[in-house]
C-alpha cells in the first residue's frame, strides 16, 4: 500500500537505460513532472523528516513484532520434523489454550477517557465476545500514529498539527487504529498469542467522512472513533470465526461483475485491488457501520438482492452465531448513546 522510493527509482533507471540520449531527455522530463514522481518525492521528504524525530518512533509495536518473530523461529527450529498439517493442528490448539485461560482484556489510556468509551463499548459488544477475540489489551492512545514506509511514529496532536501545516500530505499517512492480528496468522506464525488493539487520536477527524454526514457534527468524531475500534475488533473476529467458506462467499458477491457493487466505504475502496483483503476490509467496515451507522449499512446492502441476503446473513452471524450460539456484536439502533 505504501510506495517505496528505492524500488521506484530502480524502475525509472531501468526504463531510461533502454533509450537514446534524446529520448531519455524527453522521458526524464515527463517522469519528473508526473504525479508518481511528485508523490515519491514527498514521501522521501517525510521519511527524512521523521528520521530526525526518533523519539516518536513506535518501539512497542516493533518489540511485539520481534517477540512474535523470535518465538516463531524458535518453535520452527524445534518442530522441524513436523509436517504442515501437524503444525496447523498445534496452531489451533494454541489458540484454544489461550482462549481457555480466559484472561481479562486490559484497557490502557487516560482513565476518564477510557471509562467514557467503555460505557458505550460494553453495550456494543457482548463482554463474552471481547474475551473470545485473543486480545491482550485495548489501548486508547491519544497520540497521532503516522506510518512512513515500514516505520510508525506516535506524535502528540499539537506537534502533528504544526507538521501538517507544513506537509498537508501527512494526513494520508495517519493511522486511526491497529490490530496486530496479521502478525499472528499462519504461515508466518505458529505460536499465536494474545495481541493488543490500539486506537489512536481521532482529533480533527470525522467531519468529512461520507457515512457520518447524517449525524450531528459534534458527534462525528466520537462516532468515527467508536467505529474504528469496532473495525479492529472485526479483524480479530474475521481471523478467528469467519471460515474459508464464508470468506469466499463474500468475495464472490463483492466481485460479481454483472452488477458491480459500490465499496461499503471510501476506506474499503482503497483495498479493491486485492480480492481477499478487500473482502476482509469490507467485513470490518460492515461491522463498523452495523454498530455506529446501521441505516447506512442497510442502504448499502440494498444495492442488490444478493448483497442484501449476504449482509443479513452476516448480521445474524455476528450477533447470534450459527445455531443460536451468541457471538455478540450489537446492532447500532439497540445501543444507547
Ligand atoms: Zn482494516
Amino acid at each position: 500500500m505504501f510506495p517505496n522510493w528505492r524500488h521506484y527509482r530502480k524502475e525509472v533507471v531501468a526504463e531510461l537505460k533502454g533509450l537514446t540520449k534524446e529520448e531519455r531527455k524527453v522521458r526524464h522530463a515527463e517522469i519528473v513532472n508526473g504525479d508518481q514522481y511528485q508523490e515519491m518525492n514527498e514521501l522521501r521528504q517525510l521519511s527524512r523528516l521523521f528520521e530526525r524525530l526518533p523519539e516518536y518512533k513506535d518501539t512497542e509495536a516493533e518489540q511485539l513484532y520481534e517477540g512474535i518473530r523470535a518465538e516463531n523461529e524458535e518453535f520452527r527450529g524445534k518442530e522441524k520434523h513436523r509436517n504442515r498439517k501437524e503444525l496447523e493442528d498445534i496452531y489451533y490448539d494454541n489458540i484454544q489454550t489461550s482462549l481457555d485461560e480466559g484472561l481479562p482484556v486490559e484497557f490502557e489510556g487516560d482513565e476518564q477517557y477510557v471509562i467514557k468509551f467503555l460505557q458505550w463499548l460494553f453495550q456494543a459488544v457482548n463482554p463474552g465476545l471481547l474475551h473470545s477475540l485473543l486480545i491482550s489489551k485495548i489501548v486508547f492512545d491519544q497520540r497521532v500514529n503516522i506510518a512512513i514506509g515500514r516505520d510508525n511514529y506516535l506524535v502528540p496532536y499539537t506537534e502533528y498539527a504544526v507538521l501538517l501545516k507544513q506537509y498537508p500530505k501527512l494526513a494520508q499517512y495517519r493511522f486511526r487504529g491497529e490490530s496486530f492480528v496479521s502478525w499472528n496468522k499462519m504461515p508466518f506464525n505458529y505460536v499465536p498469542k494474545r495481541t493488543p488493539i490500539r486506537v489512536y487520536s481521532h482529533e480533527g477527524l470525522g467531519n468529512d467522512v461520507s457515512y457520518l454526514q447524517s449525524i450531528p457534527e459534534d458527534k462525528r468524531q466520537d462516532t468515527f472513533e467508536r467505529g474504528t475500534l469496532m473495525h479492529e475488533l472485526a479483524h480479530q473476529f474475521w481471523w478467528l470465526y469467519v471460515d474459508q467458506y464464508k470468506r469466499e462467499k463474500l468475495t464472490d458477491v463483492l466481485s460479481n461483475t454483472e452488477k458491480p457493487i459500490q465499496p461499503i466505504t471510501d476506506y474499503a475502496a482503497t483495498y479493491r485491488d486485492d480480492k481477499l483483503l478487500y473482502a476482509e476490509e469490507t467485513f470490518c467496515e460492515l461491522v463498523r457501520l452495523y454498530s455506529t451507522a446501521p441505516a447506512i449499512l442497510m442502504e448499502w446492502a440494498a444495492q442488490s438482492e444478493g448483497l442484501q441476503q449476504m449482509v443479513l446473513t452476516i448480521c445474524n452471524f455476528i450477533e447470534d452465531g450459527e445455531g443460536g450460539e451468541v457471538l455478540g456484536f450489537r446492532y447500532g439502533e439497540d445501543i444507547a448513546d
